[in-house]
């Protein structure tokens, strides 16, 4: 296709233009680079291209000299300058001019560059001038206002928004102010506006009403006025986020196409025998229709690639069992691997009764697995004679080999990062099919992206009988009468969390912290009718287990801890989980967190413990804990408190570095993104359509960029 090659070398010219390196740039020079290249991270001509203001100051009212007020924000006015005067000497010399605008008169005061200012100032010639206006004696002055000749051609004169761009001291001393950097653009613009390709096809344009990415460009600098500015972010947002998800949603399709899967058709024994006769529960409807939907998956002929979401508590590891029974029943084995020991273990502890009752046969290995163990593991794992392995991220070591893998599912997969899950790809021939599960919900519009090359599945039910927690938040002046409610639970023979904070920073003295909550605890709390456990990330891994099975059984009623429990950890029941200092956990920690709590017949309850002094975040982090137990509901506040680049698991995930749109902001256009990515690939995957050509060259350059991002190469 001719036409489609031509268009194509047209738009490698036009992108290696736009890989100038920014030296080049009229005005910029090498020292300027090297400023820009260290304090902007900007080092070519696309660079700047994209260092869009960060807000823009509206210059088209002009305010009269009668109208102004205290505590003005920065403003604009028009006049003639009279009474030129330099007043005072050495260090003390200072300029002072008036303002005449038919209406009254301003002070206009400069304390530096005295000379150079007034050798610009002409008495009786017409300005603009811009700055914040401060009373003094009971007459408004500007110290240092911004002062141009007026000019009825110049944009701001036709009324426009002035862009701010972020600066620093070391480009200001290059003259690189926001001022500085406007002129840069300004060139910029002049140099590559008239050969920026337009990359998304005209059928996209015309059906989402977007504006050409010339104007794009241009009005996001130097905004004629409101309504172009936003035309401009949304068509910039769009198409970043359009590209975004051709990338994930191209991905998904390459794994699909090229990736060959394994296929599980048959529902055997072990599934039917664990279903028809051993199951505990009931299965809640969310939970058999995510079943249904991973058996589907594993029956395709195509890899799997399923997330499971579900709230705390919600029922995931069932799931997960009767999942790893369908591998089995196809003759292949699977494994389990969870982000901790604890968790781990108590995976073991719970399924390898279920496994037992059918004759499946299951291991655990963790980093702490000794040698004598861990070889008949191994011998097993490689003869086929094991089933399933459960353990942490030791099950990623090499030397951990499996005779035919066929399921591999990580738990709390926001712990782990992409390039780990990618690891089981390796662990057989055919890439064994994957199941990863999360307890951190996160916002529909963010798991678009953040997992946008999964397929989702959501348990959005909880087991029936479950009361709902109630939590309240206390003042550590109120400390005794929580200590009373926690004796009257203990009496009803409930067990009881306290959890201390242990951040890295401060870690010795969170230490100390939980130290003495311990030792306050044992001697409030005494024995023989209260025994107190404690769990760190500092102890032994032995000691861990022993103290938390100490409490897992019953034999203590207090279990003082560190976030360690955080995640997975079950103890139905335990019906009180007391946060000490929970101003200083985010949302999702919080909820986490909570979720250890209810997980029995009986009401429980989360009490959250803060100092008095609160920031209004910290305020808002808690009355939304008090407010709601809704795990969405959390992780849409979490992300409107912290912004998406904080949320638990989307740090890992590396592809959260967009320059214009926001995940938060911008759901409605991300979720037409994502339609048009979808609809686009479906009619046409390989963007072979000459209509497409120049989206199909945006798509491949994104691609090369992110090629160590990819888990397929
Ligand atoms: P999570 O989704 O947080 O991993 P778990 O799988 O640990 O949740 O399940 C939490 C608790 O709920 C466990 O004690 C589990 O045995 C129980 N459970 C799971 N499914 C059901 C069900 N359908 N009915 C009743 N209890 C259930
Ligand atoms: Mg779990």
């Amino acid at each position: 296709n001719v036409e489609n090659t031509n268009a194509c070398s047209f738009l490698s010219n036009m992108n290696h233009m736009l890989d100038t390196p920014i030296a080049y740039l009229k005005g910029v020079g090498p020292q300027r680079a090297e400023v820009l290249g260290k304090e902007l991270n900007i080092f070519t001509y696309q660079q700047l291209l994209h260092f869009f203001p960060f807000r823009y100051i509206d210059r088209s009212k002009f305010y009269r000299t009668n109208e102004l007020v205290p505590d003005m924000p920065n403003i604009q006015l028009k006049g003639t300058i009279r009474g030129v005067q330099e007043l005072g000497e050495g260090r003390k010399k200072r300029l002072k001019a008036t303002l005449y605008d038919g209406h009254g008169t301003l002070e206009l005061v400069w304390f530096k560059g005295v000379t150079w200012v007034k050798s610009g100032l002409h008495e009786g010639q017409e300005y603009l001038v811009f700055g914040k206006p401060t009373a003094f004696n009971g007459k408004y002055n500007i110290a240092h206002p911004e002062i141009e000749l007026f000019d009825q051609q110049s944009v701001y004169a036709k009324g426009a928004l002035q862009p701010v761009y972020h600066s620093t001291e070391k480009l200001s001393r290059k003259g690189l102010n926001s001022k500085g950097i406007e002129k840069l653009v300004k060139t910029l613009l002049d140099e590559v506006l008239p050969i920026i390709p337009e990359v998304l096809s005209v059928a996209l344009l015309s059906q989402n009403k977007l504006i050409d990415r010339k104007t794009a460009y241009s009005q996001i600098h130097f905004p004629a006025n409101i309504t172009s500015l936003k035309k401009a972010q949304v068509r910039l947002k769009y198409e970043e986020l359009l590209f975004l998800q051709m990338l994930l949603v191209k991905q998904k399709l390459l794994v699909k196409q090229h990736v060959k899967g394994l296929k599980f058709d048959k529902l055997g024994e072990n599934f039917m025998n664990f279903y028809d006769n051993h199951l505990p529960f009931e299965l809640t409807g969310a939970q058999k229709r995510v079943v249904r939907e991973v058996r589907r998956d594993m029956n395709t002929g195509a890899q799997m690639n399923r997330l499971v979401q579900g709230d705390v508590g919600s029922g995931k590891t069932l799931v997960a069992f009767l999942a790893m029974l369908v591998a089995i029943d196809n003759d292949y084995q699977a494994c389990l691997m969870a982000p901790t020991e604890i968790l781990a273990t108590q995976h073991m502890a719970s399924l390898k009764p279920y496994a037992d009752a059918i004759g499946v046969s299951m291991e655990l290995l963790t980093g702490s697995t000794k040698a004598k163990t861990r070889r008949p593991i191994h011998a097993a794992l490689e003869d086929g004679s094991l089933q399933i392995l459960i353990g942490t991220h030791a099950l990623l070591e090499d030397k951990v080999q499996f005779k035919q893998l066929g399921l591999a599912i990580v738990d709390e997969q926001h712990r782990f990062g992409v390039a780990q899950r990618a690891k089981f790809w390796k662990k057989n021939n055919t890439p064994p099919h994957m199941l990863v599960m999360t307890a951190t919900p996160i916002p529909r519009t963010l798991a678009m992206t953040v997992y946008g090359d999964l397929d989702v599945s959501v348990i959005d039910e909880m087991p029936p009988g479950r009361k709902s927690i109630k939590t309240t938040h206390r003042y550590d002046s109120h400390r005794l009468a929580v200590f009373g409610f926690i004796k009257d639970e203990i009496k009803k023979g409930r067990q009881i969390y306290i959890v201390y904070p242990l951040i890295q920073e401060s870690e010795a003295l969170d230490y100390k912290d939980l130290m003495d909550g311990y030792e306050s605890m044992t001697r409030r709390f005494p024995l023989p009718q209260y025994a107190v456990s404690i769990v760190h990330g500092k102890m032994k891994p032995e000691d861990k287990d022993y103290e938390m099975n100490q409490f897992a059984s019953g034999k203590t009623n207090i279990m003082v801890a560190t976030t360690v429990i955080e995640v997975g950890v079950n103890v139905p029941n335990a019906s009180v989980m007391v946060i000490e200092s929970a101003e200083r956990f985010g949302l999702s920690q919080l909820h986490q967190l909570r979720g250890r709590v209810g997980r029995g017949a009986d009401q429980s309850y989360c009490i959250l413990m803060s100092g008095n002094k609160l920031s209004k975040e910290a305020r808002e982090r808690l009355s939304t804990m008090v407010a709601t137990n809704d795990g969405f509901l959390i992780s849409e506040a979490d992300l409107k408190l912290r912004g998406p680049g904080d949320i638990m698991g989307t740090q890992q995930s590396g592809i959260i570095d967009l320059k214009i749109a926001d995940l938060v902001k911008d759901g409605a256009i991300l979720a037409k993104a994502r339609e048009d990515a979808i609809q686009l690939l479906d009619e046409d995957p390989n963007l072979a359509n000459p209509s497409h050509a120049s989206m199909h060259h945006h798509l491949n350059k994104m691609f090369k960029k992110r090629a160590n991002w990819s888990r397929i190469a």
